[in-house]
């Protein structure tokens, strides 16, 4: 009994991977923990359910997770006990192009170079030392904002690539349009203009750990990762209750700490009057990104590439040169829908086979892509997305069975954090990348109250680190 009264108590409100992080690095403090969740499953942008036709099953939001492989967090965790495992295809990503080749970020920095022509000694001359030292550089990126760096040399190499814009690293580096394209497509997952400053951050970062490490895809689906989260969490004695959406903290009950796995906006409207007027006059500041529009397919075969070595790899990037998708990227900051986007797609089906009805016709696949465009966009841009693909794909159009689409209105109606369509928690400008939201990251202007999502360092990504580091946070105010 006098244990229980001593035992602190924790309410995490989303279980995210962030939210899911946080609970357990609380929980294996000795904290008591319960989490509240308002969709029915756990996982929040890290689901997998039957969206087309039955037995096809779809990733909901992400799919492929270099950084949740590398994160030092997940690492650390026994989830290969609870039923996670990594898949890692044979090539980590294709990027075709229009002379009907592609080119391929593959798992070695050597193999990789092998492709880009004149760019060879160029492309290993970036990477190589970057590549060499992942496993620091990964602690150091996905480490606290505020901190000695333990390897400053390996930093401050990062750092002077990784500060410019994406467009100017690859023009200064790169001769050739394939060494050119292929790092635009990694930049591209930034969502931000690749002219603006710290947009090769991202790229750096993404191409880095699929050539050191990989960029796998979860046996099962994402949910597989969501679930060994809770399934572990549940086995250090914390609780998790689904289909509760918290309208406002009194909600939670006493606890010595409350971590919110939302974004600045829902916060605001959470915690009222708890917060300072000050501190929500910054919150209100806080910028998120574009939208995203996404499409998810049965197909009745493989996308047909063009370019058979596409089929090596899970994610391929569509968009051709640099320039397009420069263009492509810069269009949703001005308000406007690409006519030609910068796709991602993903196929998981092609390495592994629970994704699709098992028993029915062999050959059917699932596949996944979306697009930026602005924040809140109530268009469709699934025409220009399927032309995308049947440019380097044809015939694409005749092998889909079915087809569902998620616009920004929709991605926010399925996960409240998903803001405007908004996949990051807030836009990743480099002023948003230090103080995020606000300059006391973690502290959420009231005291116990803490945010611990994506719109915290290290950002968007499936890396858990906000959670986990948020926790330590709460767990140091404990004292
Ligand atoms: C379409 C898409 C594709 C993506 N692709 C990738 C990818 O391939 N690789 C990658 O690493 N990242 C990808 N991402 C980004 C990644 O999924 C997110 O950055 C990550 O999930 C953020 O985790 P989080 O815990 O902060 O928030 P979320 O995963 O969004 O979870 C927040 C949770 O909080 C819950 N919640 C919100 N408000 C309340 C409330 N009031 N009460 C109770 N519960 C609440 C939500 O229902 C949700 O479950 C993608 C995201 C999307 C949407």
């Amino acid at each position: 009994m006098r244990y229980a009264r001593l035992m602190k108590r924790a309410a995490i409100v989303g279980a995210g991977p962030n939210g899911l992080s946080a609970a357990i690095t609380l929980a294996r403090a000795g904290v008591a923990v319960t989490v509240f969740e308002a969709e029915a499953t756990v996982g929040g942008a890290v689901r997998t359910a039957e969206l087309t036709l039955p037995g096809f099953r779809h990733d909901v939001g992400s799919s492929v997770y270099p950084l949740g492989v590398a994160s030092p967090f997940f690492r650390e965790l026994p989830l290969a006990r609870f039923g996670l495992r990594w898949i890692e295809p044979e090539a980590v990503m294709a990027h075709p192009l229009d002379d009907g080749s592609a080119v391929m970020l593959e798992h070695s920095v050597e193999a990789t170079a092998a492709g880009l022509g004149v760019d060879r000694a160029a492309w290993r001359r970036l990477m190589q030392p970057l590549a060499a030292g992942w496993s620091e550089l990964c602690g150091e990126v996905l480490g606290p904002v505020v901190h000695l760096p333990r390897h400053p040399l390996l930093l401050a190499r990062f750092g002077a690539s990784a500060m410019l814009p994406a467009t100017a690293l690859a023009k200064m580096r790169f001769r050739g349009e394939r060494a050119r394209a292929l790092f635009a497509g990694c930049a591209a997952h930034s969502a931000r203009p690749l002219g603006s400053i710290a947009s090769s951050a991202v790229g750096l970062v993404l191409a880095v750990a699929g050539q050191a490490s990989s960029w796998p895809i979860v046996e099962g689906g994402a949910q597989a990762l969501s679930d060994a989260l809770a399934a572990y969490l549940v086995s250090l004695g914390g609780a998790i209750l689904t289909g509760v959406r918290i309208r406002d903290l009194r909600e939670v009950g006493e606890a010595d700490a409350i971590l919110c796995d939302v974004t600045p906006r829902q916060l605001r409207l959470l915690a009222g009057e708890r917060l300072s007027h000050s501190y929500a006059k910054k919150l209100g500041r806080f910028a998120y990104g574009p939208g995203v529009f996404k499409v998810d397919w049965a197909l009745s075969e493989p996308i047909p590439w063009r370019a058979p070595e596409c089929l090596r790899a899970a994610t391929v990037h569509v968009g051709g040169t640099l320039g397009e998708i420069a263009a492509a990227e810069s269009a949703p900051w001005r308000g406007e829908a690409a006519a030609r986007p910068f796709v991602l797609v993903t196929q998981p089906s092609l390495f592994d086979a629970t994704r699709t009805p098992a028993g029915g016709p062999a050959g059917r696949h699932t596949a996944w892509a979306y697009c930026h465009v602005p924040n809140g966009w109530q268009g469709s841009a699934l025409e220009a997305i399927e032309a995308q693909v049947a440019r380097f794909a044809p015939g694409f159009r005749e092998c889909v069975l079915a087809r569902h689409v998620m616009g920004t209105k929709a991605l926010e109606e399925a996960n409240a954090n998903l803001v405007g369509g908004d996949i990051s928690g807030g836009a990743m400008t480099l002023g948003q990348m230090v103080a995020r939201p606000t300059l006391s990251l973690y502290r959420a202007g009231a005291k116990g109250l803490y945010l611990c999502s994506a719109s915290t360092p290290p950002g968007g990504g499936v890396h858990g680190m906000c959670g986990h580091l948020a926790a330590l946070r709460a767990l140091k105010d404990f004292g």
